[in-house]
This record gives C-alpha cells, sequence and structure tokens, in this order.
C-alpha cells in the first residue's frame, strides 16, 4: 500500500562540516522526494534530548548528543509515497561499515557514530520529530 508521507531528515554536524548538505538533499530530490521544510540551526541540548529521547539511559546517548551538538544541523521535511521507508533506504543502515555502496552512509560514512545523517523511523517517530524541529508554520 502507497501512502503519502512526511518525514524528518537531518544532516549531522559531520555531514555539515564536509560540505554534503547538497550531495545529501540531492539524492532524496532525485529519489523523487519534495522538500517541504529545510533550515539550518545549532539546536539547544534540551532539543536534542526530546529528539534523541527513546535513546536516554543507553551507553553511546551523552556521546550521541554531543555529536549533534558540535555543530550546525540541517533539518528538513521530505514528503512523498512511503517517505520514511525509502529515505531509510536511501541512507543506508546505522552502521556506516556495514551500509551499502550507492546509500548515503554507504558512499560517506565508516562508523557508527558519526553515520551523516539521521531519517525517522516510523511514522509515529515522524510526526512526533516533525514537531520537534519545525513549527508551526514552518513547513509550506
Ligand atoms: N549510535 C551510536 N552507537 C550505537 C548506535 C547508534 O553512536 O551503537 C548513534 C548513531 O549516530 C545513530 C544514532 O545514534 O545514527 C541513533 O541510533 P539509531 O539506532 O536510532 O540509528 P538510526 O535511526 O540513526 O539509523
Ligand atoms: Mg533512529
Amino acid at each position: 500500500m502507497s501512502k503519502l508521507e512526511r518525514t524528518l531528515i537531518l544532516v549531522k554536524p559531520d555531514g555539515v562540516e564536509r560540505g554534503l548538505v547538497g550531495e545529501v538533499i540531492r539524492r532524496f530530490e532525485s529519489r523523487g522526494l519534495r522538500l517541504c521544510g529545510l533550515k539550518i540551526v545549532r539546536p539547544e541540548k534540551a532539543l536534542v534530548e526530546t529528539h534523541y529521547a527513546e535513546h536516554a539511559g543507553k551507553p553511546f546517548y551523552d556521546a550521541l548528543v554531543d555529536y549533534l551538538l558540535s555543530g550546525p544541523v540541517v533539518a528538513m521535511a521530505l514528503e512523498g509515497e512511503n517517505a520514511i521507508k525509502a529515505c531509510r533506504a536511501t541512507m543506508g543502515v546505522t552502521n556506516a561499515a556495514d551500509a551499502a555502496p550507492g546509500t548515503i552512509r554507504g558512499d560517506y560514512a565508516l562508523s557508527i557514530e558519526k553515520n551523516i545523517v539521521h531519517g525517522s523511523a516510523d511514522a509515529e517517530s515522524a510526526s512526533r520529530e516533525l514537531a520537534v524541529w519545525f513549527g508551526a508554520g514552518e513547513m509550506v
């Protein structure tokens, strides 16, 4: 079943630092996804903690929060048929060392920690995360 969805994608600080913002956007747009929100931000710690609340208490959590606070982040809302699953596939798996060539992580990263992009995992996360990063009126 195809469904029109919106999802949150972040270009994490390593992706911004390495000049990969345009490349990441290009890959999603080429796939057929439409940009409906876009901004560059230095997030507050509280915002990052809310975004990654599901990982609170895990061994990598503190380092993950510090990583998201280490530089500007590009946040985008993307819309399309089955956008959530499609974006995850275009990103590649979490551990970039295992990510297939041709995916963003598989082409631009090697580690499980610094892996260039975030993408919402499911519909519930997407709607929660979009509300964390975008205020009312910030999406078209
Ligand atoms: N992460 C990490 N160590 C781990 C697992 C995850 O540093 O063992 C980081 C990594 O940056 C990952 C993020 O935490 O992208 C969120 O983890 P999740 O399992 O939700 O992966 P994702 O949804 O980003 O693929
Ligand atoms: Mg996740």
